[in-house]
């Protein structure tokens, strides 16, 4: 029995980088989406596509649901419950950044709210969903393992994953909101991380720097810019592909006595020089 990702916002940019990388390693996946069906269907096949292409065999099925809504969340655990009867890693990756750019002294309370609700308090209770069923199958595995100690029995070593941003710490005056709405997240991993452990579930955060998808589309030519200029040490555009290497090393088990680890996957944009 293949392992089960659960990756929100998974059909499209990081998301989907990450879903390939896993997809190679031979987990199955939920690929969450929350309107664009379109990106979503061609993303699950090429999962499958590229998982065949290395010899393994996988299921990627795609579920439409809205995280920063209660019933959506819980449907979308229940999906993978009734899916594939497991849930091996959680990926929060689903985020927004504000639909228009504005001074923090003009920014709306809406905007605000919207991020909030996407950004933070989506993955927080999608987490908490997540975390009672993963404890529960621990404990399922234990109940079943009769000479190995937990953790990490039975195979099974479920972990968590979220992708927050270096908006967590730099400040950008016209998308404050989005600063905040990160550097909350970044709360989320070190609450689990310390919650968790004791069940043998790791809790990390990858904090991305500037990525090229459609999110940064918009930007293009003023990131192109300020990296020809020197701004990260790595002096190019982080890829989705970058991610998905970091999160299928952490899939992998590569970090067993690591937890509430953040991994900055940046080019060194993190860097303080001198
Ligand atoms: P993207 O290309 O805009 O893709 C966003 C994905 O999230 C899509 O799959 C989208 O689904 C989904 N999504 C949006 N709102 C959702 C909701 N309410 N419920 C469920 N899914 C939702 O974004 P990205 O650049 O890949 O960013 C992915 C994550 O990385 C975000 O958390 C972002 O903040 C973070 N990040 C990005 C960068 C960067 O430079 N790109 C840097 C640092 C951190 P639909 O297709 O249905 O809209």
């Amino acid at each position: 029995m293949n392992p089960v990702a659960l990756i929100t916002g998974g059909s499209r940019g990081i998301g989907r980088g990450i879903a390939l990388a896993l997809a190679q390693l031979g987990q199955d996946l939920v690929i969450n989406y929350a309107s664009n069906a379109t990106a979503a269907e061609p993303t699950a096949n090429d999962c499958a596509a590229a998982a065949t292409a290395g010899g393994k065999k996988i299921r990627a099925e795609v579920c439409q649901a809205d995280i920063s809504q209660s019933a959506d969340r819980q449907r979308l655990i229940e999906f993978t419950r009734s899916t594939f009867g497991r849930l091996d890693l959680l990926v929060n990756n689903a985020g927004v950044a504000p639909e228009t750019r504005a001074d923090i002294l003009e920014a709306s309370e809406a905007s605000f709210d919207r991020l909030i609700a996407i950004n933070v308090k989506g993955p927080y209770f999608l987490t908490q969903l997540a975390s009672k069923w993963m404890i529960a199958q621990c404990e399922e595995a234990d109940s079943t393992a009769s000479t190995n100690p937990p953790p990490h029995v039975s195979g099974y070593s479920p972990k968590i994953v979220t992708i927050s941003s270096v908006s967590a710490y730099a400040a950008s005056t016209n998308r404050g909101d989005y600063c905040v709405s990160k550097a909350a997240l970044s709360m989320l991993t070190p609450l689990f991380a310390a919650r968790l452990a004791e069940h043998g579930i790791n809790v990390y955060e990858i904090r991305p720097g500037i990525i090229a998808t459609d999110m940064t589309g918009a930007v293009k030519e003023k990131y192109d810019q300020l990296i020809a200029d020197g701004l990260t040490p790595i002096q190019r555009w982080g890829t989705p592909e970058d991610i998905g290497r970091a999160v299928a090393a952490i899939a992998s088990d590569a970090f067993p006595f690591s937890t509430g680890e953040v991994i900055n996957v940046d080019g060194g944009f993190h860097l303080r020089r001198l």
